[in-house]
């Protein structure tokens, strides 16, 4: 009999349980469904777009290569996995668990309707099964990496089944060129092409990139202008390779080394930023703090100004801007400077934490509905578990302190000329460029109208 192998966020052959468990249970019809509704606000963004068009089109290539494929159809899943399981006879779903909202109720309004089997192997443990003595979900991040460091390493991974058994007849299928996934005009994602190659092959070349650099990952991480981390995250993301490979790969190039060890610890946050949506389900649009309710976040045509000034990385300040443009360009910043152009505009700008979410979401080939509002939130002091508001980022100094000269010198070419005193406050230094915007705002004062802001609210709540 067919059975529906339903493919979300885990577009891959290897340790793909619901895949093995489909190949054990009948003839196996992949699917993947485009559903732009069901999630609001967070279907899926411009840049992440990009990465799912040339994503599938390595999926369906791996699929063909053992005589299967994978029909894509658009619209309401829960309609479209209904539709398919009854055009081709399909007595049962299976796929891997995913947290967000809309695809906890979309799979609670599939189980209604036919057998869904849904199976582990996205993150390191599952989320919601980390728990303290008394059986509680962990909301901070620490005590939960203590606790699921206790069950580590993660089981082995799967290779790819050998044989995929096909139904005798294919169903029909939307032509992925139909989608209109990728940009057309402008084409602004012709500079990812560059920098990645989406797909299960493209996930696994990055992972063998990295084992070599993994034990100078404690520092080489904080630095922009080196290439200091995995830039594993679009293919975690889409799940083109499962957390336990990225875990065992690395950890055989050495666990007890520190920046190993710290990478880890990093791969960990993507599980407990899961964790945190299964509390909170809708935790990109509300404050977990709700006493931050009452914040006046300034809104209206100089925030709007100063807004749109931040996306297109002209805010004067070149740390920011050099991440801003490196977001636009390749779809990915640094993490160091995602927390430096946060807080800038969280802080700096006093403009809220969501509007910042939102333009990650559709700029990131890596947006994570988790991991973008619980980094958002943590910046934001807003979260469950945060950086308090009060500590104001400098952005100048950060960017001595991380020595970005080079990465600036690279995103912000008006600014190549200048040598490593100027280039981090070139405004300071008398020098910068006719054509390099002047600064939105002055750090002291932005400072101060950023604590006000905070005292009043606080009055307020
Ligand atoms: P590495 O340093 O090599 O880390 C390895 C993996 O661990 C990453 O690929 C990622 O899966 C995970 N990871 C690392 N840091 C974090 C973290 N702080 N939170 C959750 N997972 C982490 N990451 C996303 O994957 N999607 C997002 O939408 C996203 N939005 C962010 C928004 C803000 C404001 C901030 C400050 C951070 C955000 N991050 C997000 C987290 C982090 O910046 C990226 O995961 C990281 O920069 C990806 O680069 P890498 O793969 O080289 O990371």
């Amino acid at each position: 009999d067919p059975v529906i192998l339903w493919f979300r966020r885990d577009l891959r052959l290897s340790d793909q349980a619901a895949l093995l468990a489909a190949c054990a249970d009948g003839l196996v019809v992949p699917v993947y469904v485009l559903d732009d509704d069901a999630p609001g606000d967070h279907a899926i963004g411009g840049a992440a777009r990009w990465w799912l068009h040339h994503s599938l089109f390595s999926l369906d290539g791996d699929l063909r290569a053992k005589g299967s494929r994978v029909i894509l159809r658009r619209g309401n899943a829960v309609e479209q996995i209904a539709k398919l399981a009854k055009d081709v006879g399909a007595r049962r779903v299976h796929a891997l668990h995913h947290y967000e909202p809309w695809w906890r109720d979309a799979e609670a309004a599939i189980a209604d309707r036919i057998d869904l089997v849904l199976h582990d192997g996205n993150y390191l443990a599952p989320p919601g099964s980390v728990t303290t003595g008394a059986g509680e979900p962990y909301k901070i991040y620490t005590p939960f990496w203590k606790a699921l460091g206790e069950r580590m390493p993660p089981a082995e991974p799967h290779n790819a089944p050998r044989e995929i058994p096909v139904p005798t007849s294919w169903p029909g299928s939307d032509d992925l060129a139909d989608w209109d996934l990728l940009p057309t005009k402008p084409d602004w994602a012709t500079g990812f092409g560059e920098d990645w190659t989406p797909g299960e092959a493209g996930a696994r070349t990055r992972v063998a990139d990295f084992i070599d650099e993994a034990a100078d990952y404690d520092e080489a991480r904080n630095l922009p202008s080196q290439e200091g981390s995995s830039r594993l995250s679009p293919h975690l993301h889409w799940g083109e390779i499962s957390p336990a490979y990225v875990w065992h790969r690395i950890a055989a190039a050495g666990r007890g080394k520190t920046g190993v060890n710290t990478f880890l610890k990093e791969v960990a946050w993507r599980d407990y930023a899961q964790n945190v949506i299964l509390q909170f389900g809708d935790y990109a649009s509300r404050n977990a703090r709700d006493r931050f309710d009452p914040m006046k976040w300034r809104t209206g045509k100089t925030a709007d100004a100063d807004f749109a000034a931040w996306t297109q990385g002209r805010t004067g300040y070149p740390i920011v801007d050099a991440g801003m443009r490196q977001l636009w360009t390749t779809g990915w910043m640094h993490n160091r400077v995602r927390m430096i152009a946060a807080s800038f505009l969280v802080k700096h700008l006093l403009i809220d934490w969501r509007r910042g979410e939102r333009w990650f979401w559709d700029c990131l080939v890596d947006a994570d509905y988790a991991n973008n509002a619980v980094n958002w939130q943590w910046v934001a002091g807003t979260g469950i578990d945060s950086n308090m508001f009060v500590r104001i980022m400098a952005p100048l100094s950060q960017s001595w302190k991380f020595a970005a000269g080079d990465y600036i010198r690279q995103w912000v070419p008006e600014l190549a000329a200048l040598d490593d005193d100027a280039i981090h406050d070139p405004h300071e230094a008398g020098c910068a460029p006719r054509d390099y915007p002047a600064k939105r705002v002055e750090h002291r004062a932005a400072r101060e109208r950023a604590l006000a802001a905070y005292a009043q609210m606080k009055a307020a709540s």
